[in-house]
């Protein structure tokens, strides 16, 4: 039985009423909600430029690598479409194992581990301290991006916690694990025991729907909320096949106003450069879209502070909604 006949069955098999009850959790009293996400992966195009240089023979990749150009960082791209559009969203940030210091020496060798770890930047970075205080200051949420083995290890993600909360100067309390990473239900347990409110980890990189269902999850039946991933821009045909890319997230936004939905997107800071010219307009129109049809549209940390959580009792009847 899929989450939506569940609850229907719950509500007495009227879809209708499901649909009710999830909008009466969406905030100002919109149909739906869109909530906006960002994985600062790899701000810095380093690396990668030496690899393409290396293996495709395109030497071009190398300028890359001058002082003063970095395609990588685009945050005033994100931070204008936003601020143009009146929204905001969030930015989860890593706190990755270095491949020189943290890591087994054998795995220099191995080419996973240099895409896994060697674009690792330090959230003490002068300019990624300065990132990090100018989003909070613009309205933007500042959430963990957990590091990938943390979602099994829970006193490396609680570090992790500590060293973004100590650069941000107050506490974080979203989270995605890096490449989705999750262990059910023991990472949501590390998760609300180190403080965490909400996690964004259940989703996937290659299908986008509501495969989790349209609401929120609460799999403690207590204020721990799970907000399922509905779309990765990776998991979309955007530069070969632009039209069906669109398509798709416009019949997800219609499928969300329909069914009272909380619709949570991530589109990778990176994929708004020069390389990818086709993302940053798609992800524009994905936001104008969703207002033209009433969405309220915000960080999933916004959204998660204007929750009612369930009582004991409640919970018996609803472990989910
Ligand atoms: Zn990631």
């Amino acid at each position: 039985m899929t989450d939506t006949a569940s609850e229907s069955a719950a509500d007495g098999g009227r879809p209708g009423d499901a649909a009710s009850r999830r909008r009466r959790q969406i905030p100002e009293g919109k149909p739906f909600a869109l909530c906006l996400t960002h994985d600062v992966d790899r701000p810095y195009k380093t690396y990668q430029s030496i690899y393409y240089a290396v293996s495709e023979g395109d030497l071009a990749q190398l300028k890359s690598l001058f002082p003063g150009r970095n395609p990588y960082w685009s945050f005033d791209r994100i931070k204008a479409i936003e601020s143009d559009l009146g929204v905001r969203s969030s930015f989860n940030f890593l706190d990755e194992q270095s491949l020189f210091t943290d890591r087994p020496r054998r795995e220099l060798l191995s080419p996973e581990s240099w895409m896994r770890y060697a674009g690792r930047y330090d959230l003490t970075d002068p300019a990624i301290v300065e990132l990090i205080h100018d989003l909070d200051a613009g309205g933007w949420e500042i959430g963990l991006h957990g590091s990938y083995d943390s979602y099994r290890d829970r006193e490396r993600l609680r570090d992790e916690k500590r060293r973004l909360e100590s650069v941000l100067g107050r506490e974080v309390t979203g989270i995605r694990q890096h490449h989705l990473n999750l262990s059910v239900p023991d990472t949501w347990e590390h998760h609300a025991a180190i403080g965490l409110e909400y996690d964004t980890s259940l989703g996937s990189s290659t299908e986008y729907g509501f495969q989790y269902g349209y609401g929120l999850k609460r799999p403690f039946g207590d204020s721990f909320v799970v907000f399922p991933l509905t779309v990765m821009e990776m998991a979309l045909p955007v530069e070969r096949d632009p039209t069906a890319a669109w398509e798709a997230l416009e019949s997800l936004l219609f499928e969300a106003r329909a069914n009272g939905a909380v619709m949570s997107v991530l589109w990778h800071p990176r994929f708004f450069c020069e390389d990818t010219p086709a993302y940053g307009p798609l992800y524009r129109r994905l936001i104008e879209r969703a207002l033209e049809l009433g969405a309220w549209v915000g960080p999933p940390g916004a959204l998660y502070e204007r929750l009612d959580h369930p009582t004991a009792a409640a919970d018996q009847a609803s472990p989910s909604d």
